[in-house]
């Protein structure tokens, strides 16, 4: 058997012209969608995601500002632009990528953001809210999985969900998610005892571990959706290409659908980051 391939690419280019669409509409009467996005210091890794964010908020029409700071920035001086930016009305998200460097306390960065303008949905006010079933923002990559989920078909009522990973940015809201969504949720994390024992009884197993090709198809149940989060670069003599979380070869083999990695949930994730930033924008306009 060969697993049903979930196209993260064609789904986040479709989302991504209804949004242009929406935001030219919005535009129009007076109110285009704007980002802000802060970077501290010079991690590889967020200069590209970063870059890309700001790229794909053009694309769709909205207005991007990029805030750079060098690595031994002050606090005091990021939050005093945050707190700038939460009194800006021409933008209506601000985001802080991750990791910040260790003098800085991101708990109280990512509260010092407006939870109005917290379309990272990192905010406490913004989790609590998720927890009640009465979201603002949906973190960005969990409300990518569900889309991607949608696109797999299929009810989720009553179905086993199994997600490996516990991080407050992936595991736990996307738990939060998929209960909400009317599965039988199950959280496994690296004190998990007989971890395949878990994985083997999901019917939607996703997987957000950050260790290449960690789930092979012993571990999956014929015909489970898997949905691969992980985003790992090999080593360079292994090619030093990204990989996933999954195994993908020996998965596709059992699972019924299958994300690949990349151009699965990656650019699903910048996709509902515009998606809640859109959001936050038609609110403002009173829409
Ligand atoms: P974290 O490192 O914060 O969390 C990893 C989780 O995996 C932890 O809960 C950890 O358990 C668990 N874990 C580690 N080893 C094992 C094991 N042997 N068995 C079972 N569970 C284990 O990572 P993130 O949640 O931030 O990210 C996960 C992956 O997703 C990474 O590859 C990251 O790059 C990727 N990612 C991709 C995004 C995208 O847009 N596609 C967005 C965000 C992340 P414990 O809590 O016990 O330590």
């Amino acid at each position: 058997m060969t697993a049903k391939l979930l196209d993260g690419n064609a789904l986040a280019k479709k989302l991504r012209a209804d949004f242009k669409t929406r935001a030219e509409a919005l535009a129009a009467q007076g109110t285009r969608p704007g980002l802000a996005v802060i970077l501290v210091g010079e991690n590889p890794a967020s200069q590209v995601y970063v870059r890309n964010k700001v790229n794909a908020c053009a694309e769709a029409g909205f207005h991007s500002v990029k805030l750079d700071y060098p690595a031994d920035a002050a606090p005091a001086e990021v939050l005093a632009k945050i707190a700038e930016l939460n009194a800006d009305p021409a933008i209506h998200g601000i985001l802080v990528q991750l990791p910040l460097p260790p003098q800085f306390d991101e708990d109280a960065v990512l509260e010092a953001i407006s939870p109005e303008k917290d379309v990272d949905g990192f905010h406490a006010e913004n989790v609590g809210a998720l927890m009640q079933g009465n979201p603002r923002f949906l973190p960005c990559t969990p409300y990518g999985v569900m889309k991607l989920l949608e696109e797999a078909g299929g009810s989720l009522k009553g179905k086993e969900a199994v997600v490996i990973g516990r991080s407050n940015i992936v595991g736990k809201p996307m738990a939060m998610l998929l209960l909400h969504a009317g599965c039988t949720v199950t959280v496994c994390h690296s004190q998990t005892a007989d971890l395949g024992f878990h994985t083997r009884r999901a019917d939607i197993l996703v997987a957000a571990v950050g260790r290449p090709r960690f789930v092979t198809g012993d571990m999956v149940k014929p015909g489970a959706v898997v949905i691969d989060v992980g985003i790992n670069r090999l080593p360079a003599e292994q090619g030093g290409k990204l990989c996933g979380d999954v195994d993908f070869d020996s998965v596709k083999e059992v699972a019924g659908a299958i994300t690949p990695v990349p151009g699965g949930v990656g650019p699903m994730t910048i996709t509902m980051l515009l998606a809640n930033t859109l959001e936050s924008a038609e609110r403002a306009a009173g829409q």
